[in-house]
C-alpha cells in the first residue's frame, strides 16, 4: 500500500510557523511510529503571489486535488489589502475549497480541562465540552443567485438568495449522520423552517435520509435563534450540530469561543468520497495569519496541530494516533505550558511557539 500523501500550504503571517510545529510531529511518526507520509509542500496565499502574481497556481491545485489530504496555515496579510479583489491571499483559499467541493466544514469545540477558565461561561457548563459543528459550505446565500447591489427608484436594493438543492443538503446531512456514529450518536439540525422555505426543505430532507439511512442516530430539530441560545445556556446538550452556510458561520464562531482562544481551535473541510472511500479533505486552523505577532515565536501551534489530528482521524484513518496526539496536546497543558495568547493563570509557564511544539513531541515520545 503507498504512504499517506499530504500537501502542506503554509501560507503567510504565523501560517509557517505553526506548520514548522506540525512537520515536527510528521517527523516524530516517521521515526517512532513508522509511518511515513509523502509530503510535498506549496505556496498558497500572498507568498504565492509574490512568487507567482496569483494566490494559487494551477500547478498547485492539481497537487491538492491528488493528495489524500491538505493541511494550510493561514492566508493574508497587510501587504496585500490594496490587491485587486480576483488576486487576494484569501481567493487561493477559496479557490480550493471551491474545486475541491469541500461541502462540509467540521468545527469542532472541544474544551480542555486545563483551559476550562479561559472560557467567557462558567467552568461547570464548558469542561469536559465535546461538540461538533457540521456548517454547509458550498452553497446557501453566500452563492445564491441572484445576488447583488441594485437600483430601485431613488435608493440601492442589496440583495442575496438563500438556495438549497435537495441534493446539497442531503449530502451534508449524510456527513453529520457519519460523524455522529463515530462520536455520541446525536444530531441536531438547525434551521429557521418557521420563517424560510429553505427551512422547511431543510428539515423535511435531513428528516428523509435520517429516515432512510441513519434510523440508529437520534435526531432532532430546533431553530437556529433557539440554537444560538442554547449554545451558551447548555452546550454539553449537543453532540454533532448540522446546519447551512450563513448559520453555521455565526454557530460555529459561537461555539469556538465557548472553548477559549482562536490558537486552540482547528476545523477540516471535507468533500465527496475519493476512490479509496476517504473523502477530500482540507485541514486547517481557524485563526487568520496574526500578523500583528507573525515573527516572534508568540504563535500558538496548537490549532495547526489539533488539525493535523483531524486528519490523521477523518483522512488516514489513523484514529488512535489521533487520540494520542490530542492526549500530547493535552498533557502538555496540564502541566501549565502557555503560549501568549492563553497567558493570565498564576503559576503558568510561558512558552515560545516552538517550544510548546517541542514540548507536545516530548509528551507523545513519553506515550509510547
Ligand atoms: P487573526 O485570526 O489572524 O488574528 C486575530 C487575533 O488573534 C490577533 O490578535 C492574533 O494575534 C490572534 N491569534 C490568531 N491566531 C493565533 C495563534 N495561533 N496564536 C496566538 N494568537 C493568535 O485574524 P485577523 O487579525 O482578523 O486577520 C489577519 C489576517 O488573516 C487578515 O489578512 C485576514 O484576512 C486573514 N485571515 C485568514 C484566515 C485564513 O487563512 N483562514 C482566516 C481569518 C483571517
Amino acid at each position: 500500500m503507498s504512504n499517506p500523501s499530504l500537501l502542506i500550504l503554509p501560507g503567510d503571517g504565523i501560517g509557517p510557523e505553526v506548520m514548522a510545529e506540525v512537520r515536527k510531529i510528521i517527523d516524530w511518526y516517521g521515526a517512532k511510529r513508522d509511518v511515513t507520509f509523502d509530503v510535498s509542500e506549496g505556496l498558497v496565499g500572498g507568498c504565492s503571489y509574490d512568487a507567482h502574481g496569483t494566490p494559487l497556481t494551477d500547478e498547485t491545485m492539481d497537487k491538492a486535488q491528488s493528495v489524500d489530504a491538505v493541511l494550510l496555515g493561514a492566508v493574508g496579510g497587510p501587504k496585500y489589502d490594496s490587491l485587486d479583489f480576483s488576486v487576494k491571499p484569501e481567493r487561493g483559499l477559496l479557490r480550493l475549497r471551491k474545486e475541491m467541493d469541500l461541502y462540509a466544514n467540521l468545527r469542532p469545540a472541544q474544551c480542555f480541562d486545563a483551559l476550562a477558565d479561559f472560557s467567557s461561561l462558567k467552568k461547570d457548563v464548558v469542561a469536559g465540552l465535546d461538540i461538533m459543528i457540521v456548517r454547509e459550505l458550498t452553497s446557501g446565500i453566500y452563492f445564491g443567485e441572484p445576488r447583488g447591489i441594485i437600483k430601485e427608484g431613488n435608493e440601492r436594493v442589496g440583495i442575496n438568495t438563500q438556495r438549497y438543492t435537495e441534493s446539497e443538503i442531503a449530502r451534508v446531512a449524510r456527513s453529520a449522520f457519519e460523524l455522529a456514529r463515530k462520536r455520541g450518536n446525536k444530531v441536531c439540525s438547525m434551521e429557521k423552517a418557521n420563517v424560510m422555505e429553505s427551512g422547511i426543505l431543510w428539515r423535511d430532507v435531513v428528516t428523509e435520509v435520517h429516515q432512510a439511512e441513519y434510523p440508529d442516530v437520534e435526531l432532532s430539530h430546533m431553530y437556529a435563534d433557539a440554537g444560538a441560545m442554547q449554545l451558551c445556556r447548555w452546550p454539553k446538550q449537543f453532540d454533532v450540530i448540522v446546519t447551512d452556510n450563513l448559520f453555521g458561520d455565526l454557530l460555529s464562531d459561537a461555539a469556538a469561543m465557548l472553548t477559549g482562544s482562536l490558537g486552540m481551535l482547528p476545523s477540516a473541510s471535507l468533500g465527496a468520497p475519493m476512490e479509496n472511500g476517504r473523502p477530500k479533505a482540507l485541514y486547517e486552523p481557524v485563526h487568520g495569519s496574526a500578523p500583528d505577532i507573525a515573527g516572534q515565536g508568540k504563535a500558538n501551534p496548537i490549532a495547526c496541530v489539533l488539525s493535523f489530528a483531524m486528519a490523521l482521524r477523518y483522512s488516514f484513518d489513523m484514529g488512535a494516533e489521533a487520540d494520542r496526539l490530542e492526549k500530547a496536546v493535552e498533557d502538555v497543558l496540564a502541566d501549565g505550558l502557555r503560549t501568549a495568547d492563553l497567558l493570565g493563570e498564576e503559576g503558568a509557564t510561558p512558552v515560545s511557539t516552538s517550544e510548546m511544539g517541542d514540548a507536545i513531541v516530548a509528551k507523545l515520545d513519553s506515550s509510547l
